[in-house]
């Protein structure tokens, strides 16, 4: 049987910086391409955090806030609205964190995330370099980190590859990217288990794994306690 090896995507980590004084006006934003594969030694069996706090804590939303996705759909395949609609459902159903789609937007603003609604959109890797080759979608959040260290995801996005490798060889449905990129916006970075959804290359998983649902729960707990 063949197996479809495709990078399913890197994980952009986009961090915003409180100034020390919380003013919310004046943040600074960085790209940090180095942490694509989440925080080594991070997680536990079968998954990572993508970001942790100094104390070793993953960086993830305020317990039982409403995540907000606007799409854009310019670039988006036919029938967007119901893969975007099936991928957060599955993990609405799974996970203790709710995402909602709100409305769409003309936003292209992929790279430069920082307060307010996750952007989920379509692009070439003319415009967004890092789609470059296999990848087939980037996904990752901007948090704010307070003078105590603590931190907490206020925004992100997810950008999909607009002709993703290996649709046409039938081993991956974009629904199931989708799905894969909304959990880089919640923490988990890559997991080094292959058979985890939240592998840097998918090889025909298309279901949460054991590692991936643990993740998702030490996600939850960190953040509701
Ligand atoms: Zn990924």
């Amino acid at each position: 049987m063949l197996s479809v090896l495709l990078v399913l995507g890197l994980v952009i980590g986009l961090m915003v910086y409180l100034s020390p004084t919380l003013d919310l006006g004046n943040v600074q934003r960085t790209v940090t391409p180095d942490r694509m594969d989440g925080v080594p030694g991070s997680g536990g069996e079968g998954y990572t955090f993508m970001q942790v706090t100094d104390d070793g804590s993953p960086i993830t939303w305020p317990c039982d806030e409403v995540i907000e996705i606007e799409v854009n759909p310019q670039g988006a395949p036919d029938g967007y609205a119901d893969l975007v609609a099936g991928a957060v459902g599955r993990l609405n159903e799974v996970s203790g964190f709710t995402f909602e789609v709100t409305g769409e937007t003309d936003d292209r603003e992929f790279l430069g995330r920082g307060r307010g609604p996750v952007l989920l959109g379509w692009a070439d890797e003319a415009e967004v370099p890092e789609l470059t080759g296999p990848t087939a979608g980037l996904g990752g959040a901007a948090y704010v980190i307070g003078p105590g260290g603590a931190a907490r995801s206020v925004g992100g996005m997810v950008v999909l590859d607009t002709d993703l490798p290996g649709f046409w060889l039938g081993g991956l449905d974009e629904e199931t990217v989708i799905l894969h990129e909304l959990i880089h916006v919640l923490g988990l970075g890559h997991s080094q288990d292959p058979v985890q959804l939240m592998a840097a290359e998918n090889s025909g998983q298309d279901e949460l794994g054991e590692g991936d649902l643990a993740g998702l729960a030490a996600l939850e707990e960190a953040t509701c306690g």
